[in-house]
């Protein structure tokens, strides 16, 4: 079963650990002796609340999330928390600060400027979205209700190596593609939210972490569903959740947990990252396309001497089973996204075919 898959670079959806799927398989059709799959259970049965209440706890305990702090599994996707983090929070003062670091919040800046006055706080566009802006590069508004940012561009292949200082201003941040690979501090922000198919779970489950006391404060026209009082009051059961991605999550932690948790998870997906990035800064034909201090951990960005020869490599890459390393068509060249479920030796082995195809061209 094993030796039929690939390395599969793609940027989301992506892998899942090869055990998380076993398992899921498995119990894809009686799920513990229900006589019965997760996917046809009420959400409201016992057996489904203990995978609830087991998975979130899992996640509590992995992301040392304190006190005051709510765990929300919702659906709708990251994309949806481009509008639901405004129209929730923004009713404080009318105001907030948007970084823009690349393609998802340029999207979240765009979507806010519906709901209230938005300031362009920092913006990396001037080169083309390849580096993070520094802390005094920020210009902050004390009066701002929060402040967004995405910390890993997964188009671009840029993170945030440090956690804005914001003074009171909340930090509202999208870690769709960097959650679960290192270690983050929750008490530091009003906001995280993620989409679960990059790092958690199949595509369809949204999670969001929210300091308590910020929900409440919505805009009147909030939708019931998009509005994070509703979800908090009712435990994200006030309807349907993604029951099926929430207990593939619930396999992905246990994974995790094997892993030796995310501080484990950190050095790994770190090992990896160092290990492609210094492949490609010694090869004569390859250079990466983030500035060193600013690249990313999970989505590595880089391209040959010419489009022609790209083509050439993501060809022949795939016929040696390296799937989806095509760049994303704002930035050109190659994209390896190395996740967490991404292995080490397929890293290994990428790094084994770069330096070939090196040599032989
Ligand atoms: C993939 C991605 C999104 C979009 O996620 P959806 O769940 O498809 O809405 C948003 N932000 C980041 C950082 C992403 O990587």
């Amino acid at each position: 079963m094993g030796n039929e898959r690939i390395y599969n670079f793609s940027a989301g959806p992506s892998m899942l650990p090869l055990e998380v799927l076993v398992r899921a398989g498995a119990e894809i059709t009686n799920y513990q002796g229900s006589g019965m799959s997760v996917m046809e259970m009420s959400h409201r049965s016992k057996v489904f609340d203990g995978i609830f209440q087991d998975t979130q706890a899992k996640f509590r305990r992995l992301m040392n999330v304190p006190e005051g702090w709510k765990v929300l599994f919702l659906q709708g996707g990251a994309s949806s928390q481009f509008s639901m983090a405004p129209l929730n929070l923004i009713g404080k003062t009318g105001k907030a600060d948007y970084a823009v670091t690349g393609n998802f919040s340029s999207l979240a800046y765009k979507e806010a400027k519906k709901y209230g006055e938005i300031h362009l706080a920092a913006s990396s566009e001037d080169r083309n979205h390849t580096y993070i802006p520094a802390q005094d590069q920020l210009e902050l508004d004390p009066e701002a209700s929060y402040f967004y940012y995405c910390a890993n561009n997964t188009i671009y292949g840029t993170e945030w190596q440090y956690v804005p200082e914001t003074g009171n201003v909340p930090l509202v941040c999208d870690m769709s593609s960097d959650i679960l690979s290192r270690q983050v501090d929750v008490s530091k922000y009003g906001v995280i939210f993620a989409g679960a198919q990059k790092n958690m779970a199949p595509a369809g489950l949204t999670v969001v972490i929210i300091k308590e006391d910020l929900a409440g404060r919505e805009l009147p026209f909030t939708p019931l569903m998009m509005n994070y009082k509703t979800m908090i009051d009712k435990d994200s059961m006030y309807n349907t959740p993604p029951c099926w991605c929430i207990y593939m999550l619930g396999l992905v932690l246990d994974w995790l947990e094997e892993q030796g948790g995310i501080a484990g998870m950190e050095k790994i997906k770190h090992g990896k990252a160092q290990m492609l990035y210094d492949t490609i800064d010694s090869a004569r034909l390859f250079t990466c396309a983030a500035e060193v201090g600013s690249r990313s951990d999970m989505n590595v960005t880089f391209r040959s001497a010419s489009e022609e020869l790209d083509a050439k490599f993501v060809k022949e890459a795939t016929a040696a089973g390296f799937s989806n390393l095509k760049g994303h068509r704002n930035v050109g060249g190659m994209r390896a996204s190395i996740y967490n479920a991404m292995p080490v030796e397929g890293v290994e082995k990428l790094c084994d075919f770069i330096r070939a195809f090196d040599r032989n061209n």
